[in-house]
């Protein structure tokens, strides 16, 4: 019998742990915390009983149609997905903006007929990736080292990719088109300054435009119940609160699959850990740090922006000037007076998360690493919502906040609240946390890393751990 341990039951531990399952391998997930499910929790007792918060991942793009999800049928095993009208939505001031803002469909002409004179910008760049998607994704999101399926795709892609999402925003002519455009690339915590920024912006952009930005309804925790039950169909298991620290609390399982954060991966390989891989993971840089925030509100957000009113996401964080020096700010270890902030209102696709009246929102904030002044956080967070919803505050009633030293205390990942589990710069996204010809490998024989640390990187689309799976399966072939 082959034996595999995942330390970890996020949506890559999860993948990773169904793809060996599938494979004939006897699988046990091991979780720190007393849930499975890493950044896919929900909860129903955030702010007002049995109003569903997701406490991580709501927005699920690209998950509806990838490798593993072509693979694993998360919807024959109880997830089902809603859309909402608008998918995200950028308000900006009317000083800024006389329209006070642009809001992007899953049609592509819809949303370019909102974009005016942008309009024929955002339809020739989002046009090949949407409609060319699966053929970008067997590239763009396979494991960096292959010989391409098709090279001239990925070339068109990468050429653009590679870009500062600021030097991109250059092609559009409107303030609102630059906004909406970086709302996007700013999702990966970086200035949209910095190079392949843009990939990002690309990526969750013409995924949405492919498939949307869906809900699951129920909550994202409804994603960790299917994989956790097809896992034990295939008779494997999850044991919750238990943090690992060493590959000697494993047993001798043939196979270990960590999805963890280099700190931890670091501590379990122990002295076994060769100096290449010490060094790489002992120098993991941490990027800024997240304040998220649950609001319980009576009638939803009065956005003074019209389609703000219809959509799942909101990217709450000005004009692209006003993003840079925001996201620069928080790099630099200071808040900004007006952060950015990624908003979801999860309940316009899916209303049985509300309770009567109430409406469940779920928020963060990009802020300085190990952030502790959770009562200006908030005032921050909640001084941009009303800044595009004046009254938002009346409505409000009740809060609940997780600052960064919570969010590790519940995710050893997250290290200083960074729930991108790292700097996201272009070489993490090529390579991981460090550059080998198997991302995966830890230099250690039988131990693969599978976190959202490997590429194509952050996102609860499974495909780290799906990836790292098949080159663990690989490896042991060859045993
Ligand atoms: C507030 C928030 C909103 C987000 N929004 C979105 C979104 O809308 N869409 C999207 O695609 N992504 C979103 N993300 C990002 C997404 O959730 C993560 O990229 C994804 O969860 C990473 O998956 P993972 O499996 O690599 O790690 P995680 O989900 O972090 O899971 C790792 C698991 O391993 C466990 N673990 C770590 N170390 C040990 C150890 N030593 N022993 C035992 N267990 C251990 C942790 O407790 C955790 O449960 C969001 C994240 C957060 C926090």
């Amino acid at each position: 019998m082959t034996t595999a341990v995942v330390v970890g039951s996020g949506p890559n531990g999860m993948s990773a742990a169904l793809r060996l399952a599938r494979a004939g391998v006897t699988v046990t997930v091991v979780e720190a915390y007393d849930e499975p499910g890493g950044g896919l929790r929900s909860s129903t007792d955030a702010t007002v009983p049995g109003l569903v918060h997701d406490l991580g991942a709501g927005f699920h793009p690209m998950l509806i149609d990838n490798p593993f999800t072509q693979e694993v049928d998360l919807e024959a095993a109880g997830v089902e997905w809603a859309w909402p009208e608008v998918q995200f939505a950028h308000p900006l001031d009317t000083t800024t903006d006389p329209e006070g803002g642009a809001a992007a469909y899953r049609s592509i002409d819809e949303t370019a007929a909102g974009l005016g004179r942008d309009g024929a910008t955002w339809r020739r760049i989002f046009t090949p990736l949407a409609e060319g998607w699966h053929e970008l994704a067997e590239d763009a999101l396979r494991p960096p080292i292959h010989v391409p399926r098709h090279p001239i795709g990925l070339v068109r892609f990468g050429l653009q990719a590679l870009m500062p999402a600021s030097v991109m925003a250059r092609q559009f002519r409107t303030e609102r088109a630059r906004a909406l455009w970086t709302g996007i690339a700013t999702h990966g915590f970086r200035p949209p300054s910095v190079p392949m920024s843009s990939a990002i912006a690309l990526m969750l952009g013409a995924s949405g435009h492919r498939f949307g930005w869906p809900v699951a309804v129920g909550g994202s925790a409804r994603i960790v119940d299917a994989t956790t039950s097809l896992l034990e169909g295939l008779g494997g298991k999850v044991e919750t609160g238990r943090r690992i620290t060493s590959l000697d609390e494993l047993g001798s399982p043939d196979l270990v699959m960590l999805d963890t954060g280099p700190a931890d991966a670091l501590r379990i390989l122990g002295d076994r850990a060769p100096a290449l891989t010490r060094r790489a993971y002992d120098r993991w840089p941490t990027g800024s740090g997240a304040f998220q925030v649950s609001f319980a509100v009576d009638g939803g957000i009065p956005w003074s922006y019209e389609p703000a009113r219809s959509a799942g996401t909101l990217h709450l964080g000005g004009d692209l000037a006003d993003m840079t020096r925001a996201e620069r700010t928080a790099e630099q270890g200071r808040l900004p007076d007006l952060p950015y902030v990624l908003l979801g209102q999860q309940y316009l696709a899916d209303p049985s998360r509300c309770v009567g009246s109430t409406v469940p929102i779920d928020c963060y904030a990009h802020v300085p690493t190990w952030w502790s002044d959770g009562d200006a956080a908030l005032a921050a967070v909640t001084a941009r919502i009303e800044r595009y919803a004046p009254g938002f505050s009346d409505r409000v009633v009740a809060t609940s906040v997780r600052g960064p030293e919570q969010l590790f205390a519940e995710n050893p990942n997250w290290v200083g609240g960074d729930i991108a589990a790292g700097l996201v710069t272009p070489l993490r996204l090529a390579y991981g946390a460090r550059p080998t010809l198997s991302p995966y490998d830890t230099g250690v024989d039988g131990v693969h890393l599978c976190s959202a640390v490997t590429p194509p990187g952050p996102g609860a689309h499974g495909l780290c751990g799906w990836n790292a799976a098949g080159a663990a399966l690989k490896e042991l072939a060859k045993r």
